[in-house]
């Protein structure tokens, strides 16, 4: 699961570059990562709600069972196993998930060095 341990590492490494880039703006490591995931998060849980399946059927299983993990028994980093699924397996089957991640992992690339990757 290597594919996997590197996803989370470049997760990480835009969370931190994004809270390094606007320390007035975020609290914490934690703040800027809820912020960053609060879009994502809303829209996962959405498709939840209307299918129960949807993690299964669009990202894995474990990504499920993470999901359910960290938003009932952690109580946070909700979005951490989905990302790094996601990325690892280079993109879920839903386009607007895989759209919203890429958005978001781009996001600290605005703000660490100003330039914007393209997007593809
Ligand atoms: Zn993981």
């Amino acid at each position: 699961m290597i594919q996997h341990e590197l996803a989370h590492k470049k997760y990480f490494d835009l969370v931190e570059r994004s809270y390094q880039a606007n320390k007035s703006r975020y609290d914490s490591i934690e703040d800027t990562k809820n912020t960053l995931d609060s879009n994502l998060e809303k829209y996962v849980s959405q498709q939840i709600s209307l299918d129960r399946s949807y993690l299964v059927e669009n990202v894995s299983i474990y990504a499920e069972k993470s999901y359910e993990y960290a938003k009932t028994v952690l109580k946070k980093n909700i979005m951490n196993e989905i990302i790094a699924e996601t990325i690892a397996r280079k993109g879920s089957s839903d386009v607007q998930l895989n759209k919203l991640i890429r958005k978001e992992l781009n996001y600290g690339r605005y703000d660490a060095n100003g330039y914007s990757s393209s997007s593809d």
